[in-house]
């Protein structure tokens, strides 16, 4: 039986009487302070849990809450995800700060640093697969974007098939299913270099990734829902998906994101949460601005109900890649989806 730990830091008064009863070592006191200037305790080891409820009884402030963990309210829950190289962090931190921010996944990067597959070993990736799970936290993908022109660069393209192999190969000793990538932009016409070189190349990354239980998931945004769809439909192997980012449609192709959620309906396994606006070209290069969520071009609500619509069921990962406060933003950003949740998304 598994069993959710929620803490009303707000009502907390750092007695630590929890920590001390709790026989899981569920509980952590944070480094941060709530309105009332304690240093309130977080849950850093949920999965743990064996609902004895110690430590509901023993708070006098009535601020924990235990409950059974419900597969039918899991699969209702808007999952809401970040990418932790977003709050600029040491990785192991940014992760941290994730399960402080009470979201639950992540999608960090594994393309360098102490995720790329070259740095980790197989005890390593084992430690990392631990020090999540015990965070309470899913990863609900690894970013494996070698940045570039993607799978439309012809000269690179050897190198970048096998480091994305790589990165395919740590999401599999993960247990992580999907990987996310820029394939690069899909031109219109089929005849085109770079048209060709996707065509060629993606299957071969698609079916190892498929062979593995794993899916390849490119992003939306530097070409129109439809003209993606048309590659897709055309390569037709089943270890190639999208990652829809309803923010790269409407600030690079201008293209509708909610028209788009029905177009690529069958390929949507994984999104990222972002917002922003198109600006006017500028000596014919295109430009856009990203904005906090909800500050965006992006129709919400619409994009909510046409998600919910298609039975799509994955992560919302919030992707912040500007601004001064990242973790500000992550957190509006949270409570903004989860507003949503209430409104839109469980109604
Ligand atoms: S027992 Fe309650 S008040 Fe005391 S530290 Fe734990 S959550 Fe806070
Ligand atoms: S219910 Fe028991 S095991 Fe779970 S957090 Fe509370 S004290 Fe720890």
């Amino acid at each position: 039986m598994r069993y959710i730990v929620k803490v009303n830091k707000e009502r907390c008064k750092s007695c630590f009487l929890c920590i001390e009863y709790c026989p899981s070592k569920v509980f952590n006191v944070s480094k941060n302070f709530n309105k009332m200037g304690y240093h309130y305790v977080e849950v850093i080891n949920g999965k743990d849990c064996i609902g004895c409820k110690r430590c509901v009884i023993i708070c006098p402030d009535v601020a924990i809450e235990i409950y059974k963990y419900s597969k039918k309210e899991d699969e209702m829950k808007l999952k809401i995800g970040v990418i932790p190289d977003c709050f600029r962090l040491p990785i192991k931190e940014g992760i941290k700060k994730a399960a402080e921010l009470g979201l639950d996944g992540i999608q960090p990067y594994a393309t360098y640093g102490d995720l790329d597959p070259k740095n980790l070993t197989k005890t390593g990736r084992q430690d990392l697969k631990n020090f999540v799970e015990k965070l309470g936290l899913q990863i609900s993908a690894l970013v494996g974007d070698f940045g570039g022109h993607g799978f439309s660069d012809l000269k690179m393209i050897e190198w970048r098939i096998e480091r994305t192999k790589e990165v395919i190969d740590l999401a599999f000793d993960l247990g992580v299913k999907v990987v996310t990538t820029h394939i690069g932009v899909v031109p219109e016409d089929e005849n085109n270099i770079s048209w060709k070189t996707m065509e060629e190349s993606l299957p071969e990354v698609g079916t190892y990734a498929y062979n593995k239980g794993i899916v390849l998931a490119t992003e939306t945004g530097p070409e129109p829902a439809e003209l993606l769809k048309k590659l897709l439909d055309k390569i037709n192997n089943p270890g190639l998906k999208v990652n829809y980012d309803p923010a790269n449609l409407v600030m690079v192709a201008g293209d509708d994101p909610v028209k788009g959620v029905y177009t690529l309906k069958d390929y949507i396994v994984h999104t990222h949460a972002k917002d922003g606006i198109k600006l006017p070209d500028e000596n014919g290069k295109k430009r856009w601005k990203e904005l906090p969520l909800g500050e965006g071009g992006v129709n919400w609500p619409e994009y909510l109900k046409a998600m919910k619509e298609i039975g799509y069921n994955g992560f919302f990962t919030i992707e912040r890649e500007v601004g001064e406060r990242p973790e500000v933003d992550i957190i509006h950003a949270r409570d903004f989806l989860r507003k949503l949740e209430r409104e839109i998304w469980n109604k």
